[in-house]
């Protein structure tokens, strides 16, 4: 039986998807970008000598809207491979590239707070001086 899970756990990995999101060059002065979807950050970007890439790939993948978590850790507990972490605000965090978005989380969350990443809900910040973030692009384009 586990190595039916295994296989259908591995199986799903496999179709889990990449947004290529693609921006006008800018010209700011952030030290970091990140996209965010409904105010979780689901990629973050540093400029490469002080230039930031014109894109960047973002995985298709669960995440967690940290207003609606109420740091029950059932997440944590429930994820096979371990993806999900509680930061240092108490809030459940998804890491991307460990997620095989089996969607187990999402069905057990008593705030219906974890969902699959849409593009449509992506958009891209830059982070002031303060640590504050700053929306630079509401909409993205695809490559
Ligand atoms: S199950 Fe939902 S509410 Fe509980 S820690 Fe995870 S994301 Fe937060
Ligand atoms: S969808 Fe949720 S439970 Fe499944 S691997 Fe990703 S984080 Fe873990």
């Amino acid at each position: 039986m586990k190595s039916i899970i295994t296989i259908l756990v591995f199986a799903l990995a496999a179709m889990a998807g990449v947004f290529n999101f693609t921006w006008e060059p800018l010209d700011v002065e952030f030290s970091t970008l990140e996209i965010q979807a409904k105010g979780a950050v689901v990629k973050t970007i540093e400029a490469e000598e002080g230039i930031f890439p014109e894109g960047a790939e973002v995985i298709e993948s669960y995440y967690v809207v940290p207003e609606g978590c109420i740091s029950c850790q059932i997440c944590v507990g429930q994820c096979p491979v371990d993806a999900i972490t509680m930061d240092d605000n108490d809030l459940a965090v998804i890491d991307p590239e460990i997620c095989i978005n089996c969607g187990i989380c999402a069905s057990g969350c008593p705030t219906s707070t974890i969902e699959l990443l849409d593009a449509d809900d992506c958009a891209l910040y830059g982070i002031d001086a303060e640590g504050n973030s700053v929306l630079l692009q509401e909409e993205l384009e695809e490559d």
